[in-house]
């Protein structure tokens, strides 16, 4: 369906050591970086992108990794948590992986009926996984330790803390085309069916509730899909319509974005399927070079002495 939106397209978090996060993502939790390249309003940093091997909208968490910013506080008016779909079965091997690696991680809960493991990576930023009560087809990134039976197959849905659900829900269903799903406590799941996964967003009400504080380990933006810039720009008119300001189209080189703060507080994107990852390296080396935008080339030199070493 042309006219709602495809569930989520990317999620993007601060980090603090570049390579740290690096090993966490890519080692530990066994994604693809899909992308190595800067942050485009600020070159002088990283932009990582971490995904199944085509690096899929809706398996794509990055990152801004700020080396030695302190850690932020995740609150009201942010993404508070991170779920990925793993294979039914695997929460087991994931408990142990992470007692092996020194990975902080909670006790598993149940919620809308399905089984998760709460964990965070080393930032602080809190991520979950879930296993979904549908089954999740999505071709999974595997490594040698980390096989098709447990490895992580993309986004379940990410959860926003809100003061209150209503102006935020209201985008959702009013605008983007999701509905709401079911309520437990003061959870409310809301789903697309314009997809089959990465499909959810949880909207989680906290009257009065702390606001969170935008630094290491916390949510940046959540970022919503579409297929192209015609679907894009159709967005832009709905958004403006409801008298929210929205920034024009943005080239970011892999997609195309539009910005815009939602009421309750969280900034949204609104991102497209094109052009995608592979218009600037062939699949088989995404991620192994840094590659830059046209406007920052001039500064490749430096950058490739000044920015943190990974590998
Ligand atoms: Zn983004």
């Amino acid at each position: 369906m042309k006219n709602k939106i495809q569930g989520l397209h990317h999620i993007t978090a601060i980090a603090g050591n570049a390579k740290q996060n690096h090993d966490f993502y890519t080692k530990i939790l066994g994604q693809r970086l899909v992308k190595k390249t800067v942050n485009f309003d600020d070159p002088g940093t990283y932009h990582f992108y971490y995904g199944n091997e085509h690096g899929t909208p809706g398996t794509l968490l990055t990152f801004f990794p700020w080396e030695g910013i302190g850690k932020g506080t995740p609150g009201n008016g942010m993404a508070t948590e991170i779920t990925y779909s793993v294979p039914a079965g695997s929460l087991e091997f994931w408990e142990q992986r992470f007692k092996e690696n020194n990975v902080s991680f909670g006790e598993k809960g149940e919620r809308f009926g399905e089984t998760y493991l709460p964990f965070t990576d080393p930032d602080g930023l809190n991520l979950s996984f879930i296993i979904p009560k549908s089954a999740d087809n999505r071709e999974a990134f595997t490594t040698p330790e980390i096989t098709i039976d447990t490895a992580v197959k993309g986004f379940h849905s990410t959860t926003l803390s809100l003061d209150k659900i209503e102006p935020t829900a209201k985008i959702l269903t009013e605008i983007f085309g999701y509905t709401l799903l079911a309520q437990e406590g003061n959870r409310y799941r809301f789903v697309t069916d314009a997809v089959e996964n990465a499909n959810y967003i949880d909207l989680l009400e906290i009257p009065g509730g702390k606001r969170g504080y935008n630094a290491g380990g916390t949510n940046h933006h959540v970022a919503f899909r579409v297929p192209d810039e015609e679907t894009q720009m159709a967005f832009r008119e709905l958004i403006l319509e409801k008298n929210f300001g929205i920034t024009p189209k943005i080239d970011r080189d892999y997609f195309y974005s539009l910005y815009f703060r939602e009421p309750g507080g969280v900034l949204f994107e609104i991102a497209t399927d094109n052009p995608g990852f592979t218009v600037d390296e062939p699949l088989n080396e995404l991620g192994t070079h840094l590659k830059l935008p046209k406007q920052h080339e001039y500064l490749r030199e430096q950058l490739e002495q000044t920015l943190p070493k990974i590998d």
